[in-house]
């Protein structure tokens, strides 16, 4: 599904504040991993799901999104590619707070097919059921509380049944009995359709429960493993 080799990523490229911040990243992720991104704030994980995500273009390297070169895509191609197979969750969810969660569900299709029609909206109900939030489909999204409002956004990410889901922090705002509804929520829609999921996140506790975890440090990876052998380094 996603394929990095080599990546750099600098930022201010040409200007005297020239910085890079990924150094040659190498990264594979298959179909269906569930995967958490760890590391230290400013190591560069955000940078990383960026690039991975095409909202942004490698300096150096080169990325396959579904076995696509991505050096090969203009922009309106990879904004395409984008489209087609990826779904974002981030800690603010960037939901329209005045719409309602079946609206915000149906806008990546509407800017696909450009007009809501009855099975567009059937689908943001069969999606707002499977994260139990079937009840309050009509209701304004501004006002569900936040694990709710991270829910509509999972529905949402899901709405164009992505390859890959890009979650940056999707627990960061949440309580703890939110946070675990949130991530098991991921957890099941990455069981039910081989989906592949790369989860940033600061909570250890979340990170154990994802199948592996890519840690980044001063924009290197310096730990990538199964959960099982993370522990072990942990402990010894
Ligand atoms: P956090 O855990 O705090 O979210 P992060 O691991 O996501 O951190 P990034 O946001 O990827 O880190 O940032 C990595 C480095 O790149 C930081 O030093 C940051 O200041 C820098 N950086 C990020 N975005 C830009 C930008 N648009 N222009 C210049 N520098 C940037
Ligand atoms: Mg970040």
């Amino acid at each position: 599904v996603v394929c990095l080799q080599g990546v750099c990523k600098s930022y201010g490229v040409g200007t005297p504040r020239e910085v890079e911040v990924l150094h040659g990243i190498d990264l594979v992720l298959r179909r269906g991993e569930f995967c958490a991104l760890i590391g230290p704030s400013g190591s560069g994980k955000s940078t990383m799901l960026n690039l991975i995500g095409l909202l942004d273009r490698p300096t150096a390297g080169t990325l396959f999104i579904e076995g696509h070169d991505t050096r090969r895509l203009d922009d309106a191609a990879l904004t395409r590619l984008r489209g087609r197979s990826i779904g974002f969750v981030f800690q603010h969810h960037h939901l329209i707070g005045a719409f309602t969660a079946a609206e915000n569900i149906m806008m990546p299709l509407l800017l696909d097919r450009s007009r809501p029609d009855a099975a567009m909206r059937r689908s943001a109900e069969r999606l707002l059921d499977r994260v139990g939030l079937l009840p309050w489909k009509d209701s304004r999204v501004g006002n569900l509380s936040g694990g709710q409002q991270q829910r509509v956004a999972i529905a949402r990410a899901l709405a164009m049944s992505p390859a890959l889901v890009l979650a940056d922090e999707p627990t960061g705002n949440l309580d703890t009995k939110s946070a675990d509804g949130v991530f098991d929520l991921l957890r099941e829609m990455n069981r039910e359709s081989r989906t592949t999921f790369l989860i940033v996140t600061h909570d250890p506790r979340l990170a154990q429960r994802c199948d592996r975890i890519v840690e980044v440090v001063d924009g290197r990876i310096v730990a990538d493993g199964a959960v099982e052998e993370f522990r072990r380094i942990a402990r010894s």
